[in-house]
C-alpha cells in the first residue's frame, strides 16, 4: 500500500517504461522536489528492502554458482556502473539548470540514479557476493564492457555537457542516447526475470517506474528549449547525430549477446522452475531465444527513440 497522489509513480498503477514514456507528459514544474518526496521517497520507495518490494523473493538457485547466477552478475554490474556513471553526470544538470524547478528535478534525478546503482549491487549482495569483494566482482564481470561501452558514452556525455548550450544538450543526450536506449533493456530485465528471481524483476521495476519521469521530463525540457529558441535545431540534431554515430560503434551487441546467452544456458538447470511461463504474452520463456530476445530489446530502444524524438519536435 502505498498513498502516491500521482499514478506513474505507484507500483501497481504505473504503465510500464515503455508505455509511460510513449504517453505520459509530465513537466519539471510538476516533477519538483515536494512531488519526488510525497509520491517517490514517501511512495514509490517506502518499505523497499535492497531496492525492491519487501516480498520479493530470491531464489536459492541465484546464489549457486553457474551460469544463471553469472548471468544475473553480469547485467547487474553493467547496470550498476551504468547508473553510478549516470548520476555523476547529472551533478552537471544541476549546476547548469537555468531555473529553480528543472534544478530540483535533476537533484531528484540525480538521486534516482543514485539509488539504482545501490539497488543493483544490494542484489548481488542477495545473491551471495561478500560485501567486501563487491567492487572486485563488478569490475570482474564487467570491466571490459565498462570500457569498450560505458566509458566512451560517458566521455561523449561530458564533451557535449562543456560545449555549447550545455544544458539542454545535456538533457537531450541523457534523454535520447542514455535513457532511451537503456530503459527498454530493463524492461526486458523486468520481463525475464520475473519468475526465475523476482527480487531482481522488482529492482528493475522500481527503477523502470523512475525511468518513466526521467523520460517525459527530460523530453519536455528538450521540447520547450527548441520551441523558445528554433535555432538550437540543428546544433541538438548534431548533438543527436554523433551520439547515434558513437552507439554504432560501441560493442553494445557484444554485451547484450554474452548476457543473454549465459541467461539461456541459466534457465536450461531451471526448466521445471519456469514450466511454461510466459515472457510475453504467447511466449513461453524457455522457448525465447538469445537473439530473440535482443532484437526485441533494440526495437523497444528505437521505438522510444523515435517516440521521443517526434515529442521533442525533433523527427526527420
Ligand atoms: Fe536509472
Ligand atoms: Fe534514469
Amino acid at each position: 500500500m502505498t498513498t502516491n497522489t500521482a499514478p506513474e509513480t505507484d507500483w501497481d498503477l504505473a504503465p510500464g517504461v515503455l508505455e509511460g514514456a510513449r504517453e505520459l507528459r509530465l513537466g519539471p514544474e510538476q516533477c519538483d522536489l515536494d512531488y519526488w518526496i510525497a509520491n517517490v521517497a514517501q511512495g514509490t520507495l517506502r518499505g523497499l528492502v535492497n531496492g525492491h518490494r519487501p516480498d520479493a523473493v530470491t531464489p536459492g538457485h541465484m546464489r549457486e554458482p553457474g551460469p544463471l547466477r553469472d548471468a544475473l552478475l553480469t547485467e547487474f554490474s553493467f547496470r550498476s556502473v551504468a547508473e553510478d556513471k549516470a548520476a555523476r553526470a547529472i551533478t552537471s544538470l544541476v549546476q547548469t539548470a537555468p531555473d529553480v524547478k528543472s534544478m530540483e528535478f535533476f537533484a531528484t534525478q540525480l538521486i534516482d540514479e543514485a539509488r539504482h546503482a545501490q539497488a543493483f549491487r544490494a542484489h548481488m549482495l542477495e545473491v551471495g557476493v561478500p560485501a567486501a569483494e563487491l567492487d572486485d566482482v563488478v569490475e570482474e564481470y564487467t570491466g571490459e564492457h565498462r570500457r569498450g561501452v560505458l566509458d566512451p558514452l560517458e566521455e561523449f556525455g561530458l564533451e557535449v555537457m562543456n560545449g555549447p548550450h550545455p544544458f539542454v544538450s545535456g538533457v537531450a543526450v541523457l534523454t535520447i542516447l542514455v535513457e532511451g536506449i537503456l530503459a527498454p533493456t530493463g524492461e526486458l530485465s523486468e520481463h525475464k526475470w520475473r519468475i526465475v528471481d523476482p527480487a531482481a524483476a522488482s529492482v528493475e521495476r522500481g527503477a523502470g517506474i523512475d525511468e518513466i519521469r526521467h523520460l517525459t521530463v527530460g523530453s519536455e525540457i528538450v521540447k520547450r528549449h527548441l520551441e523558445r529558441d528554433p535555432s538550437l535545431g540543428e546544433h541538438l540534431a548534431d548533438v543527436v547525430r554523433r551520439g547515434n554515430e558513437l552507439w554504432a560503434t560501441l560493442p553494445v551487441l557484444a554485451v547484450l549477446k554474452h548476457r543473454e546467452e549465459l541467461f539461456q544456458e541459466g534457465i536450461r538447470g531451471i526448466a521445471d522452475v519456469i514450466g511454461d511461463h510466459e515472457i510475453w504474452p504467447g511466449r513461453r520463456l524457455l522457448d525465447s531465444t538469445p537473439d530473440e530476445r535482443m532484437a526485441t530489446a533494440l526495437e523497444w530502444a528505437a521505438q522510444t527513440q523515435a517516440a521521443r524524438l517526434a515529442y521533442m519536435g525533433m523527427a526527420g
